[in-house]
């Protein structure tokens, strides 16, 4: 059973020397232990890279989940096979995706709250890491509820190439907003103009002036923002918000290894145009996943919805693909096959 362990907790931006791959020796475990009721044993087949997971990297976790434990494996969202189960609601064969751990099997103490079945095994499994998943219920969730669209409506959207990112702007196209998207590369822009079908989108590291860039492409403002990144790019975002412009704070991914966080200097826009910030945390909402999850697998087989991926394969590539994301190397949802069936 191969395993990728944190070796230390992490200051600043991550290194793929933070985790380390650990192969045990034996056979691959084949049943749950004895004593352990309640349990399922899954082989794990996708692993998704989200950023959240840096929070949980550093010691002193003023994030929302736990810091990981020095020398045990990483947990995240993946796919998965269950090969055994104490438990009545899962037996071997089912697939399943929710928390797991960066290894090839995982025991999974309480899979009634860790993990979904799969309802849609006919599409590709790894979408279950991202489209059909978290990332997708995140957009979905973040844009429908939080920003309260309305046709018409001038949407932003930072952080737009990515996992979250491509399905808000593809989501705000459907109810017929305008959607202008940033990305970190002149490809990742083309990308979210044909394929994404974005109405506009641009290379925030070619532009000088963020505010300047912004009013281009929204002349009459934004009615909608949201927000990936944070710092520069809020700051801008907030001087050129319309009248009751509403924003999304889904996350701030440019502040996630700052050990002193950037500051944001024109909050006084929050009164003065009267605008609503929310934040929110896709976890909170999953009581409504499966209404989620037939939409969108329905989007996806009547073609309505475009999604791209980055596959890195093996689980030794998983310490670099998670980094990868705070620099932009990821075209897309980061993925990790571990195994394909
Ligand atoms: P992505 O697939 O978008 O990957 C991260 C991307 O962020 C990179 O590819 C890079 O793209 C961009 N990025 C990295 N560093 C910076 C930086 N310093 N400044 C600007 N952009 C940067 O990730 P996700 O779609 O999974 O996540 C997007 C956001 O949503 C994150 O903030 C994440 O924390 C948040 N999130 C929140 C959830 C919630 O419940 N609230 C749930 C899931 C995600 P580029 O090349 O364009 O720079």
């Amino acid at each position: 059973n191969k395993k990728i362990v944190l070796r230390n907790h992490v200051t600043g931006f991550p290194k793929e020397s933070d985790m380390e791959l650990v192969v045990a020796t034996g056979a691959a475990p084949s049943r749950v232990p004895e004593g352990t009721d309640g349990a399922v044993l899954v082989k794990n087949l996708y692993l998704s890279c989200d950023p959240y997971m840096r929070g949980r990297m550093s010691s002193h976790d003023g994030s929302y989940v736990d810091a990981f434990v020095v020398g045990e494996p990483i947990t995240g969202y993946g796919v998965g096979k269950v090969v055994d189960s104490s438990h009545p609601g899962f037996k071997a064969g089912d697939l399943v995706w929710g928390m797991t751990g960066w290894e090839e099997y995982s025991l999974i103490k309480d899979p009634s709250r860790a993990l979904f079945a799969i309802r849609h095994p006919d599409l590709p499994l790894s979408y279950y890491t991202g489209l059909l998943g978290m990332a997708g219920f995140t957009a979905y969730v973040g844009f429908h509820e939080i920003c309260a669209p309305r046709e018409g409506e001038r949407v932003y959207v930072s952080a737009a190439s990515g996992a979250v990112g491509q399905l808000v702007g593809q989501f705000a196209k459907l109810i017929g907003c305008y959607v202008v998207g940033s990305a970190g590369s002149d490809d990742k822009v083309r990308l979210l103009r044909e394929k994404f079908g974005f109405d506009d989108a641009f290379n925030y590291k070619k532009e000088s002036d963020l505010s300047a860039a912004l009013k281009r492409c929204f002349p009459e403002g934004i009615d909608i923002y949201f927000e990936n990144v944070g710092g520069a790019m809020l700051d801008a975002v907030l001087l050129n918000m319309r009248v009751r412009g509403r924003v999304a704070a889904c996350g701030m991914i440019s502040q996630y290894n700052l050990e002193h966080p950037d500051p944001v200097h024109n909050l006084m826009a929050i009164v003065t145009k009267r605008l609503r910030i929310e934040g929110f945390i896709v976890s909170d909402h999953y009581a409504r996943y499966r209404e989620y999850e037939e939409k969108a697998a329905r989007y996806v087989k009547e073609g309505k919805i475009a999604y791209v991926e980055d596959v890195a394969e093996g689980l030794e590539n998983a310490p670099a693909a998670l980094i990868g994301l705070f620099s932009g190397r990821n075209v897309g949802k980061q993925v990790v096959v571990v195994s394909r069936e």
